[in-house]
């Protein structure tokens, strides 16, 4: 086995730990004598394994009981569309724009009614989060969007906005299960699942009880939040297996002592690269401080030859997939809860090797 360190943004790496139990019972679940890509969503068996999967989630995040969890398809971007289709009841929402995906949802929200963008960081290149007030929001928006941690620019909210009594909609993809949040602080936490907790075909939504049943008539059956929260996900065939993975990585952090200890490690493994990019000046990290995102670190030469050199020499290196989003260039690495401390030192190593044989 020659396991490479893959920074990818997504879909990104797995514990392995759980890569090797689901290689374990890959071929025989347990004693239903086949796998779990073969069974029947309604079994007994499967019923098991999405309902641990969803009490795991509930105790990771310590989710209300008042909210709803949702296991779907479609990915983040397919609920850029259900969000307004399920919330946008008086036909206005607020948005900020922080970078290309909250860009998107607030396309997508304008498609239903009056999407308002309240704020953007567009201006600086999306290098910090737009600062608001509560002022800032229409009293009658239905609710607030936000991403809450910038996949392609690295940064993050270093706060919940007050949003006053204003649902907050929080897409979480790329941080979601890092470090613990307060859930009733948001009225909406949704995220693909292939960044930072299964392989692709999942979405999460987290949604409060009552915020459902508002969906507009029209709304495709697939994206009604209600009719899938009262079949418990089930209203057709879920991505069974991406939630049997997702189920494992729950156990996999529980078992380490629950989301606390996930913060502590992912906070010391940025707190290596962050503190490394501050103490030399070959690289330059672009995200203004106080909006470091802890699993996306943005880095750049200042010099495109280098950057393109960069990524390159990494590969040979068996760091893997370091080369930044297209939109923004420079060098991006994901490290996720999977992503182990080791990966980050030998990243390190390798940047200071880089530096040393290219100089500018
Ligand atoms: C990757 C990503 C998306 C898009 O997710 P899909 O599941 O591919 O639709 C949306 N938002 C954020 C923050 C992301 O990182």
């Amino acid at each position: 086995m020659n396991r490479v360190y893959n920074f990818s943004a997504g879909p990104s790496m797995l514990p392995l730990p759980v890569l090797e139990k689901a290689a374990s019972e890959l071929v025989c679940y347990g004693t239903s004598g086949m796998s779990v890509m073969e069974m029947s969503h309604r079994s007994p068996a499967y019923e098991a394994i999405i309902q641990k999967a969803e009490a795991d989630l509930r105790k990771l995040m310590q989710i209300p009981d008042n909210y709803k969890v949702l296991f779907l398809q479609g990915g983040a971007s397919t609920q850029f569309a259900a969000i307004p289709l399920n919330l946008m009841v008086s036909g206005k929402a607020d948005y900020i724009l922080s970078g290309q995906f909250s860009t998107k949802a607030y396309k997508e929200g304008q498609k239903y009614g009056d999407a308002k963008a309240v704020a953007s960081s567009k201006e600086q290149n999306f290098t910090v989060i737009p600062a608001t007030t509560k002022e800032d929001f229409r009293p009658d928006a239905d609710y607030v969007h936000i991403c809450y941690n910038n996949t392609i620019y690295g940064t993050k909210y270093a706060a919940v906005p007050d949003t006053g009594d204003i649902p907050l909609v929080a897409d979480m993809s790329s941080c979601i299960i890092s470090e613990p949040v307060d859930v009733s602080k948001f009225g909406v936490i949704y995220a693909g699942a292939q960044k930072n907790m299964a392989p692709a075909g999942l979405t999460v939504v987290i949604v409060r009880e009552d915020l459902l049943g508002k969906a507009r008539p029209e709304t495709p059956s697939m994206l009604d939040w209600q009719l899938m929260a009262d079949n418990g996900s089930m209203y057709n065939t879920p991505p069974c297996y991406s939630i049997y993975m997702a189920g494992l990585v729950y156990e996999w952090i529980l078992e380490m002592g629950g989301l606390e200890v996930m913060q502590k490690i992912n906070e010391e493994k940025a707190a290596l690269l962050y503190d490394y990019l501050d103490s030399q000046d070959y690289y330059i990290a672009p995200v203004a401080k106080e909006y470091r995102s802890m699993m996306n670190v943005t880095f750049v030469t200042g010099n495109e030859e280098l950057d393109k050199k960069f990524p390159k020499e990494a590969e040979k290196a068996g760091l893997m997939n370091l080369k930044g989003h297209h939109s923004v260039g420079g060098m991006r690495a994901s490290i996720y809860n999977a992503m182990p401390r080791e990966g980050v030192e030998a990243l390190i190593a390798f940047m200071k090797d880089f530096a040393e044989k290219n100089p500018k």
